[in-house]
């Protein structure tokens, strides 16, 4: 028998994707594959061969940076597949439905760390997969990619524990059982952040730069770039809740 959640790392370790990005199947058939992943070719094999029984496969986005998204025209090419979700040929709605053998999967928009950005909902194991909303070591994930970001961010969260799941299936790094636990501190670790940039704003750090550096100290230069980029976020969340 096949199990209910099957997960394939994928070889592209790093500090943004910690031991690498975890592609999902969900079911046999029909299989959602959850996903697919940056194009690594011995990766997108895996995946088409896990899924090669089946006669319908869905291969579904949380969100549309390459680390996630980039395998998915080729493993659509070479399943038959159909992809859903930002970025995907087929748009994916809040509240949509997705039909696996083992359960639907709700597609929950959850906005923040991108500003298209879905998790999966499996409510009858009490699941959700979910994307880089949360991951699945530390405390924090980038909310710098738009304007808007952490307001939406911590309306996601909120969403996700409203819907009272017991595990949580991370892009990244290992399942999380204590879901709870783990929505509660990725909250707390935010408004820590939002909390520290008002307090360098009082004390006269001005501009993302300046705050970024007395917030984090000394940052290589792509990561100083997404901090930057992140601290640019909170100021306009504290902008908005003046
Ligand atoms: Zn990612």
């Amino acid at each position: 028998m096949v199990p209910l959640v099957r997960s394939f790392l994928a070889p592209n370790p790093g500090p943004l994707t910690l031991d690498g990005t975890r592609s999902y199947l969900v079911g046999d058939d029909p299989v959602a594959i959850i996903d697919p992943g940056p194009r690594i070719e011995s990766h997108i094999s895996a995946l088409a061969e896990a899924v090669r029984p089946a006669s319908e496969i869905v291969i579904l986005l949380t969100h549309a940076h390459d680390d996630h998204a980039a395998a998915s025209a080729r493993l659509a090419h070479r399943t038959g597949g159909s992809v859903h979700g930002p970025g995907g040929d087929h748009d994916l709605g809040d509240g949509q439905v997705i039909a696996t053998s083992v359960g639907d999967l709700v597609a929950v928009a959850t906005p923040g760390h991108a500003r298209r950005h879905f998790c999966f909902h499996h409510p009858d194991t009490a699941s959700i997969f979910v994307g880089d909303l949360i991951m699945g070591k530390g405390d924090t994930t980038w909310t710098g990619e738009y304007l808007g970001a952490v307001a939406d961010y911590l309306r996601s969260l909120d969403r996700l524990d409203a819907l009272a799941p017991r595990t949580l299936h991370p892009a990244h790094g290992p399942p999380i059982p204590d879901a709870a636990a783990t929505i509660a501190r990725f909250r707390a670790h935010r408004l820590e952040r939002i909390e520290q940039v008002r307090r360098a704003v009082a004390t006269g750090h001005a501009g993302a730069p300046a705050i970024a550096r007395h917030v984090y100290g000394p940052l290589p230069p792509k990561i100083r770039t997404m901090a930057e980029a992140g601290v640019d976020a909170i100021l306009d969340y504290l902008s908005g809740a003046e």
